[in-house]
């Protein structure tokens, strides 16, 4: 498989070979059809002092695939040839933050992919556990879409949801104010 790695700040990724590797116990290995370019990825690549980033590290965490090979116990709610998109923001999934699925504010993040796992800038990647990461891409949405959701379309998503009540007090009042300048 194929690696584009960060070696140095700011200058050219170098395309690596590693081998394959098999998938951990609770995890998958997913063969990368698409995979976007975020700002954060700039950042970590820039070599940015808040980015937890490693050296010698693949970014991208904006990734979608097919899922190539599943670990022993990461049960049945995915086959191999799944079409998914990974969830990048991996935490420890059991402290209370993550139990109320509010798992992005977790303190564990240590293995955030694309920033201290190798992220989607290759042929594979290794995710190490499968819950509430690998989700399968529902029918007539296309991948290349699809791998924008775990971070760009969840970002936007969010702003919009958490501005709404504001942005329809805003509207209500231009209505007002036009009701007023018509009479
Ligand atoms: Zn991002
Ligand atoms: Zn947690």
């Amino acid at each position: 498989m194929k690696r584009a790695v960060v070696f140095e700040s700011s200058k050219p990724l170098r395309l690596t070979d590693y081998a394959i590797p098999t998938p951990p116990s609770n995890g998958a290995v997913v063969k990368i059809t698409y995979s976007g370019v975020c700002h954060s990825d700039i950042h970590f690549w820039e070599g940015f002092d808040n980015l937890p980033g490693l050296k010698e590290l693949a970014p991208g965490h904006e990734i979608a695939g097919v899922v190539e090979a599943l670990g022993d116990d990461a049960g049945t709610e995915l086959n191999v040839g799944d079409n998914v998109v990974v969830y990048p923001w991996l935490a420890c999934l059991e402290c209370a933050l993550c139990v109320g699925w509010r798992s992005n504010l977790c303190r564990d993040i240590r293995q955030m992919l694309g920033f201290r796992q190798h992220g989607g800038f290759a042929t594979h990647v290794v995710v190490p556990i499968v819950e509430r990461t690998v989700l399968r891409i529902p029918r007539g949405l296309s991948p290349e879409v699809a791998c924008m959701l775990p971070c760009s379309g969840i970002t936007t998503y969010n702003a919009v949801l958490n501005t709404r009540d504001t942005l329809q007090d805003m509207v209500g009042l231009k209505v007002y104010c036009k009701d007023i300048t018509d009479n």
